[in-house]
């Protein structure tokens, strides 16, 4: 395997993919990953934002599964952050496998919806800008620096009916119901994993894995009991670890009223995929333009 892969982590991708593909995951990691952005409409339409970037000299390709998405070529992170477009929370710099649970939750307007795990905000705004501000949101944040920082990045992408609560979501009365709900778990971030970037996130060890699956199990088991009846959620990580995606749906679908709901992904045929242990769940591979994640659509049956 690539060098560089902590060695805890190199061993729970041999032992779930076998050799081959978590080689391919391992090169995943070390591709240079493209920087990649998302028009905020709420602000400013895609064709606009295209446009305002090149007369910046900074050229953008579009994705073929979401119109507002765009890669950009030839600019780093930090050369978009100076940008006035920016500033004005014209555009807001998000991972493209990071955009899909949104697009999958489908929130429609006047529902209330649930962001479980909210800050920084990226999918919280995502999902007032698929909806034109006309869903109510209510984002929840444990850390209050995080909060803090949610609330500012709300504000500053206009989504003005997004509620910031800094809770741990666990904590939540039984007696809310919610429409749809965004659970984004907190986890390893073992699809986020960019060798040789300083920015690199995730943790890998025995005694991390175990707190943060503890942690993802209560937060999905409280989603299930927030949400509407009859209704769905979606769960999703930056993992490509099945310990923190398909075997907590699993373990909580054992433990409550629900089911998976197969995932309609006949938009995402670019997205490149790996071998999943629940059909109908989506895990993205890494590479140098997606991040590895894991999303599963789950309806509550009573
Ligand atoms: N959904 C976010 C986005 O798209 O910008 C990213 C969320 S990040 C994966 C997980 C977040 O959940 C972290 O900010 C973490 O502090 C927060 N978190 C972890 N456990 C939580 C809990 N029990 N209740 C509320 N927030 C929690």
């Amino acid at each position: 395997m690539q060098e560089g892969v902590p060695a805890y982590l190199a061993q729970l991708l041999r032992a779930q993919y076998g050799e081959e593909t978590a080689e391919r995951i391992a090169q995943g990691y070390a591709a240079q990953r493209a920087v990649t952005l998302r028009a905020n409409t709420l602000k400013a339409d895609a064709k606009t934002v295209r446009e305002k970037l090149a007369a910046q000299g900074i050229e953008t390709s579009p994705v073929a599964w979401y119109a507002d998405a765009m890669i950009v070529h030839g600019a780093r992170e930090d050369a978009l952050t100076g940008l006035d477009l920016y500033e004005r929370g014209e555009i807001y710099l998000q991972s493209l496998s990071s955009m899909i649970p949104p697009l999958l939750l489908g929130a429609q307007p006047e529902e209330n919806v649930l962001d479980m795990a909210a800050a920084p905000g990226g999918k919280t705004t995502q999902i007032a800008a698929l909806t034109g501000n006309r869903a109510m949101v209510t984002a929840c944040e444990m850390n209050k620096i995080r909060a803090d920082r949610l609330r500012y990045n709300v504000q500053r992408q206009g989504a003005t009916r997004v509620t910031v609560m800094n809770v741990d979501s666990r904590n939540l009365d039984d007696l809310f119901s919610f429409d749809r709900i965004l659970l984004d778990a907190p986890c390893s971030g073992s699809g986020t994993v960019q060798m040789g970037s300083p920015r690199s996130r995730g943790q890998f060890s025995k005694e991390f894995l175990a707190r943060t699956t503890k942690q993802q199990e209560a937060l999905l088991l409280k989603a299930l009991r927030l949400l509407r009846p009859g209704h769905e959620m979606i769960y999703s990580t930056c993992s490509v670890l099945a310990q923190e995606n398909e075997e907590i749906v699993g373990r909580a679908l054992r433990k409550a009223g629900a089911e998976v709901v197969p995932l309609d992904l006949s938009a995402f045929e670019t997205v490149p995929r790996l071998p999943v242990s629940i059909p109908g769940t989506l895990c993205v591979a890494p590479d140098a333009l997606h991040e590895g994640f894991f999303v599963a659509k789950i309806r509550r049956t009573k």
